[in-house]
């Protein structure tokens, strides 16, 4: 199952408290990371470009830096050793990867642009080996279902003040790690959320009323 989201966000440089003029690639380090740990993946920097626009992608982004961002266990290309062969080489096989294709962009406007926006980010992502989810109990996988929020993060600070509350009584508190709770949130809440086959619409449609994420009608 692939994870998608897409969207613009708003005042994020002023909720950060980040100076003008913004460095990029120091606010792509927080989005990814805030990523990261919601999903339990780990990215590497990529590529960064001026992004010219493409097929799928709002033209308002067209004109925008373009930072890339790969999922760690992306296949790595096979290069011959450089070594003589009269040489001792390292025979131990590599950790098995998942070759995972899963990214997050990051469009910043140009310092032309009028973009009502700080930035855009699209992220995709397919579960994979790798993202735990195990150990979470019945009660707290319903609660989640009949409980949605807007996103992994929303969802299990929700979940420990339910507890807190003793909305789940037998459930004490413990910890639960984001990554869990974020398999749990895209089982119950995603899959049923995520209708349309435009990603661009579905996040429209779900952080439309969320002030904190997204401002303005939603309109790129
Ligand atoms: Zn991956």
């Amino acid at each position: 199952m692939i994870i998608s989201y897409r969207f613009c966000v708003a005042g994020f440089y002023e909720a950060h408290k980040l100076p003008e003029p913004v460095d990029s690639t120091q606010v792509s380090q927080i989005i990814v990371d805030t990523f990261s740990s919601a999903h339990g993946v780990t990215f590497i920097k990529g590529d960064n470009y001026n992004f010219k626009g493409e097929r799928d992608v709002p033209s308002t982004l067209a004109q925008c830096i373009k930072m890339r961002y790969k999922c760690q266990q992306q296949a790595r290309k096979f290069t011959a050793s450089k070594h003589d062969y009269t040489k001792t080489r390292n025979r131990v096989r590599k950790l098995q990867r998942f070759d995972c294709k899963g990214q997050i962009s990051i469009y910043f406007p140009n310092a032309q642009s009028d973009a009502s926006f700080d930035f855009a980010l699209d992220y995709r992502h397919a579960i994979h080996e790798g993202s735990k989810h195990f150990g979470v109990p019945k009660c707290i996988r319903d609660w989640i279902h009949n409980n949605p929020q807007p996103s992994p993060l929303f969802q299990r600070e929700a979940l420990i003040q339910a507890i807190k509350r003793g909305e789940l009584p037998t459930v004490k508190y413990r910890y639960f790690p984001v990554s869990h709770i974020s398999y749990w949130w895209r089982k119950k809440v995603a899959e049923r959320t995520y209708i349309s086959k435009d990603a661009w619409v579905n996040v429209d449609n779900i952080l439309r009323n969320h002030p904190s994420v997204f401002t303005g009608n939603g309109a790129f």
